[in-house]
């Protein structure tokens, strides 16, 4: 299961799809249809992907954060939070007006910050709080121990 290294993706900026459900078939026909390169732990599956001429990545770990760098590392991405899309949905994320999440952010949270993004998809709504600094944290993390 990939889900976090997904969402993770997703921090970075990458346009990333995941499945949890769909047979090896599916998942390759629709790599191959929208040009995508399908990460999986099933090494079967990313021989199979090759023969058929779907780009593909076997992912080793079984930590997240080993998996993002496995990734990070194969396509020499960079490493760097973008608030672009949701982490949950893959949806492009659009900066707000304060006011308008009024209503659906807690009350601190509204007062501490001043900028604001929500999901156009599932509409939820993101600002950098204590949880952005700890993916700051273990992107840093991350980073120096690629460099060692
Ligand atoms: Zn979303």
């Amino acid at each position: 299961m990939l889900g976090s290294l997904a969402r993770w993706l997703r921090i970075l900026g990458y346009d990333t799809l995941y499945y949890s459900d769909r047979d090896d078939d599916d998942l390759r026909a629709e790599a191959l249809k929208t040009d995508r390169i399908l990460v999986t732990r099933d090494s079967e599956l990313v021989q199979r992907s090759i023969k058929n001429g779907t780009q593909a990545l076997l992912i080793q770990s079984d930590e997240t954060m080993k998996q993002l760098q496995e990734i990070t590392n194969a396509y020499d991405l960079e490493v760097k939070p973008k608030n672009t899309r949701c982490p949950r949905c893959n949806g492009l994320l659009e900066s707000v007006k304060k006011t308008s999440v009024k209503d659906v952010v807690p009350k601190e949270s509204y007062n501490a910050f001043d900028e604001f993004w929500r999901c156009m998809k599932c509409e939820a709504v993101y600002w950098r709080g204590s949880h952005w600094v700890q993916i700051l944290d273990s992107l840093e993390r991350l980073k120096s121990s690629n460099n060692l």
